[in-house]
């Protein structure tokens, strides 16, 4: 993906443009404390940066909730691990109608805001998970989406497109 020159950035010396806390969808959420025009980089998705072999190995690793992970596959097949080191980008919710979007720049990602958003609304964008295994109504099921939209798909992976696309919608051409 290309950047947009035009994007703005939410000035760091102004007061935090989101907050952090209890969502009504899942967990913990992130939410405006202004209203931050459309197409506004809001803040970046930081962690740790672990191969696909590290991810598989720490996937799991909390019995209490195993599907529950804050990793971000990168184009390169590598992961951004949002639990060590992570930034409160790690709280932002999915939902399948999102207001953001997380766009890969050099091997780093951002969230941007979709569309003009109003104080208060929490900032979600579209998880849109992909895994190797088969999308089983229990799998879908451990992935639930439950954010209300009409077109609420019921799950965070993503729809699968073609039956050999390992990362649908996601460009897998290089290594490094
Ligand atoms: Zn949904």
């Amino acid at each position: 993906m290309t950047s947009s020159s035009k994007s703005k950035t939410v000035a760091a010396s102004d007061k935090p443009a989101f907050i952090v806390r209890n969502s009504p969808i899942h967990g913990r959420g992130v939410f405006a404390t202004r209203n931050i025009p459309a197409d506004t980089l809001l803040i970046e998705y930081e962690g740790e940066r672990i191969s696909d072999k590290e991810a598989a190995k720490r996937h799991g690793s909390d019995p209490e909730n195993p599907y529950h992970t804050f990793f971000f596959s990168l184009e390169s097949g590598k992961m951004i691990d949002g639990g060590v080191d992570g930034s409160d980008a790690r709280w932002i919710n999915h939902a399948c109608e999102p207001n953001c979007e997380a766009r890969e720049e050099k091997k780093r990602v951002y969230i941007y805001t979709l569309r003009d958003i109003k104080r208060g609304e929490e900032f979600n964008y579209d998880y849109g998970l992909v895994v190797d295994e088969r999308q089983t109504k229990a799998l879908k099921k451990a992935y639930e989406c439950r954010c209300g939209a009409a077109s609420c798909r019921h799950t965070m992976l993503a729809p699968k497109v073609r039956k050999s696309a390992k990362k649908p919608g996601k460009k897998k051409d290089q290594k490094d």
